[in-house]
């Protein structure tokens, strides 16, 4: 599965931790992060990340450009409710693609942990068929 991990400044930590917790379940993936959130994961564990820009650089449309081809699974987005962000037309122009493709997309620890159980069970199995069966491809 392809899984991206996007954490706002005060969310860092928590989003370590938390890929910490559940590195077991990620490897084997493919990961892929804005650029702060990715470097932050890899100094912690040994998880291989593929870093896109940094979020208010543009790292979110990157990842967003994806999800709207559809190629994204999963996306753990730990958002900071309680400080605006200089990037928020991005922030929701990623969380309406994943609407649009109706990709699963957790915007707080608790709902990740759920995603996370649902991926270890093999509740994604189903994101192999649209990767399979995408219109245009073979
Ligand atoms: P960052 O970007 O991982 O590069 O900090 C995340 C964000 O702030 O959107």
């Amino acid at each position: 599965m392809n899984i991206a991990f996007i954490a706002h400044d005060r969310k860092k930590d928590e989003m370590v931790n938390f890929v910490i917790a559940y590195e077991h379940v990620f490897q084997g993936h493919s990961l892929y992060s804005t650029g702060t959130t990715g470097a932050r994961i890899m100094e912690q564990t040994k998880l291989n990340i593929h870093r896109f820009m940094s979020g208010p650089l543009g790292g979110d449309q990157q990842i967003g450009a994806l999800v709207a081809q559809n190629e994204m699974d999963l996306i753990i987005f730990l958002r900071d409710p309680l400080m605006a962000q200089p990037h928020e037309p991005d922030i929701i122009a990623l969380l309406r693609l994943c609407d649009v493709q109706g990709i699963p997309v957790a915007t707080n620890v608790a709902t990740g942990e759920l995603l996370v159980r649902a991926l270890q069970r093999g509740d994604f199995a189903w994101r192999e068929l649209v990767h399979k069966y995408k219109p245009g491809e073979a």
